[in-house]
């Protein structure tokens, strides 16, 4: 794979699904799974599959195999290497060197009692909004614990092919984010425009709730220089009382022995109701449904779906 000899052409397309080992493959993440592979190969694209376990403490051992061993039973078939993050991190160091000379990035000493003791404005992740404390120096006698990147008092817009105009002021709405964490790992914000500019991915499908970091993945293309690819954003599978499914929500497995079932539940999910026959069909015959039929601006443009009360 030479991503750099393609990925320049405007009608290239490569996708991926980066999904985080953290447990199992739960219908939440088979939905994202399912988004970014049928509009990759109804654009008759590539399509890669990328482990991010950049956060080790939050990697649970085998977990990633589980995964990939469950997209295989189901039938999606990736291009090339499986990308690893764990084995990149020269790749993100390299980076955040690029960075500090440059500028971009500083410092930072404050422990989040300290932050929480100089503001409670929120940031759009629901965490606290960096008030700037280190961003001119360090105070005497501190050490630094993390790096921050600096954001600008702008407005970032762009448009995602399913949810939309959206806009974000990085100052106002975000802060100086961490890219170094104190605990010595690569934030997921650094890692994920590391890889996606690195194997040339043209186009991110991937769940809402990634929305909301998509200007600050925008905003670092633009300091390190790579290209921004285009970005569509699934509504997110969301449990009775607006959760979205997550290990923390206690999502439970898929199972690919449920085979076209599964799948044409999350079709349905997506805007694609899949033809009854198909239900129990073999799941070659549903994939060669669901690659022509697949058209994103059936998606719904919402960001989290109940399914119907369905036990999935
Ligand atoms: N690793 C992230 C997750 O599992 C997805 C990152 C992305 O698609 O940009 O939520």
């Amino acid at each position: 794979m030479n991503p750099a000899s393609l990925a320049g052409s405007p009608s290239f397309y490569r996708g991926r699904f980066a999904p985080s080992p953290t447990g199992p493959l739960h219908f939440g993440s088979l939905v994202a799974a399912l988004g970014s592979y049928l509009d990759a190969r109804a654009s008759g694209g590539e399509w890669l599959v990328r482990i991010e376990d950049v956060d080790e403490p939050r990697t649970v051992p085998a977990a990633a195999d589980g995964i990939l061993r469950t997209l295989e039973g189901f039938g999606f078939e990736w291009d090339g290497e499986v990308l690893v993050q764990s084995r990149r991190l020269d790749h993100y160091h390299a980076a955040l060197v690029r960075l500090q000379l440059d500028g971009d990035v500083y410092p930072c000493a404050c422990s989040r009692s300290e932050i929480a003791a100089a503001t409670s404005r929120k940031s759009v992740d629901g965490g606290l909004l960096y008030p700037g404390t280190c961003r001119a120096g360090l105070a005497e006698g501190k050490a630094a614990r993390a790096w921050r990147l600096r954001v600008p008092d702008r407005e970032f817009s762009f448009v995602d092919r399913i949810q939309g105009e959206s806009r974000q002021n990085l100052e106002r709405e975000v802060g100086d984010f961490v890219l170094l964490r104190a605990d010595g790992q690569y934030a997921y914000q650094l890692a994920v425009v590391v890889d996606d500019a690195a194997q040339g991915v043209s186009a991110v499908v991937r769940g809402v709730d990634l929305l909301d970091s998509t200007a600050r993945q925008i905003w670092l293309q633009q300091r390190l220089g790579v290209a921004t690819p285009s970005y569509a954003h699934l509504p997110v599978v969301v449990n009775a009382v607006g959760e979205k499914l997550s290990k923390q929500t206690k999502a439970a497995a898929v199972d690919s022995a449920g085979g076209s079932a599964v799948l044409a539940a999350a079709l349905q999910f997506l805007g694609h109701p899949v033809p009854a026959e198909l239900h129990r069909a073999p799941v070659a015959d549903l994939w060669n449904w669901a690659i022509s039929a697949w058209s994103i601006g059936r998606v719904p443009a919402v960001r989290g779906i109940f399914p119907g009360g369905e036990v999935l």
